[in-house]
C-alpha cells in the first residue's frame, strides 16, 4: 500500500542545509496500524507530510496503492491526496467560520459530490464520531477532543485507504487521547490503514506496530503486541 525507497528530504532554508530524511525505506501494508516515533527533530514529520503529500523530497521513490506518486504536480498531488488519504493534525485545523458540517463536507466540494450526497455522507461520518448532534456548531463552539473527533470525521469522509495522522493527541488530555485512539483502532479494525506520530509511549501501545526514528533514519522497527481499548 506505501511503499517508500530510499526518501532524501534536504531542508536548504537556513545556512547549512540539513538532512531530515536520509535515504528511508519502508512498506506498510493494508490493515496496519503503525506508529511513527523517535525524539524531536528525528524527522517524523517530515516522513508524515511526505507520506500524505503534503510536501516533496530530494531524492527516492513513493508508491501508494501501486502508483508512483514521486514527482506529482501541486494539483495531481492534492487530487490523490483527497482521495486517496485522510490527514489528522495535531491542531486540527479546522475552518473556524465553517459550521462543524461545512468543514467536514469540505472534501467532498473538492472532490465534486452533489450537495444533498455531501450533506449525508457527513452526517454520516459525524455519527461515526460521536458527533451527530453537533452538526451546527462552530469550531470554537466545541472541546479540543471534539475538534479532533470533527477532524478525523473530515479525514474519513471521501473513505481514504489510508489515515494518516501527526500527533493526533499532542493537544489532548489523557481520557481525550483514549476517545481518539479507540476510534483509531475502530476505523483500523474497519479495515482502514492508520499511520500516525507519536513520541509517547503509552499512546504507542494502541498500534500494531512502532517504527522508530532517529536523526533521520529508522533505528528500529517492530510488531507489538496491540493494547485494545
Ligand atoms: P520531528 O517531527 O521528529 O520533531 P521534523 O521532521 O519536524 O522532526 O524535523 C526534522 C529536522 O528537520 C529537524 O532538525 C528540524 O529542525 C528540521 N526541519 C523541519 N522542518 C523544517 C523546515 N521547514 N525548514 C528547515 N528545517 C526544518
Ligand atoms: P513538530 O516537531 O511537532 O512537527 P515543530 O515545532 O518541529 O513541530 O515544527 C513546526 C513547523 O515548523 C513545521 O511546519 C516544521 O516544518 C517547521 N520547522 C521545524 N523546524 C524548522 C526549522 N529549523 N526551520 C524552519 N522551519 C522549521
Amino acid at each position: 500500500m506505501i511503499e517508500i525507497k530510499d526518501i532524501t528530504k534536504i531542508y536548504r532554508t537556513g545556512g547549512e542545509p540539513l538532512v531530515a530524511l536520509d535515504k528511508i525505506s519502508l512498506s506498510i501494508q493494508e490493515g496496519e496500524f503503525t506508529a511513527i516515533m523517535g525524539p524531536s527533530g528525528s524527522g517524523k514529520s517530515t516522513m508524515m507530510n511526505i507520506l500524505g503529500l503534503l510536501d516533496r523530497f530530494d531524492s527516492g521513490t513513493y508508491y501508494l496503492n501501486g502508483k508512483d506518486v514521486s514527482h506529482l504536480s501541486d494539483n495531481e498531488g492534492a487530487h490523490v491526496r483527497n482521495k486517496e488519504i485522510g490527514f489528522v493534525f495535531q491542531s486540527f485545523n479546522l475552518m473556524p467560520r465553517m459550521t462543524i458540517l461545512e468543514n467536514v463536507e469540505l472534501p467532498m466540494v473538492y472532490a465534486n459530490v452533489p450537495k444533498k450526497e455531501r450533506n449525508e455522507r457527513a452526517v454520516k461520518a459525524l455519527e461515526r464520531v460521536g458527533l451527530g448532534n453537533r452538526v451546527k456548531h462552530r469550531p470554537n463552539e466545541i472541546s479540543g477532543g471534539q475538534k479532533q473527533r470533527v477532524a478525523i470525521a473530515r479525514a474519513i469522509v471521501n473513505t481514504p485507504s489510508v489515515l494518516m495522522a501527526d500527533e493526533p493527541t499532542g493537544n489532548l488530555d489523557s481520557k481525550t487521547t483514549l476517545d481518539i485512539m479507540r476510534i483509531f483502532q475502530e476505523l483500523n479494525a474497519e479495515g482502514t490503514t492508520v499511520v500516525m506520530v507519536t513520541h509517547e509511549p503509552e499512546v504507542a501501545e494502541y498500534t500494531k506496530r512502532v517504527v522508530l526514528f532517529k536523526d533521520g533514519v529508522i533505528r528500529d522497527d517492530y510488531p507489538q503486541q496491540q493494547k485494545i481499548l
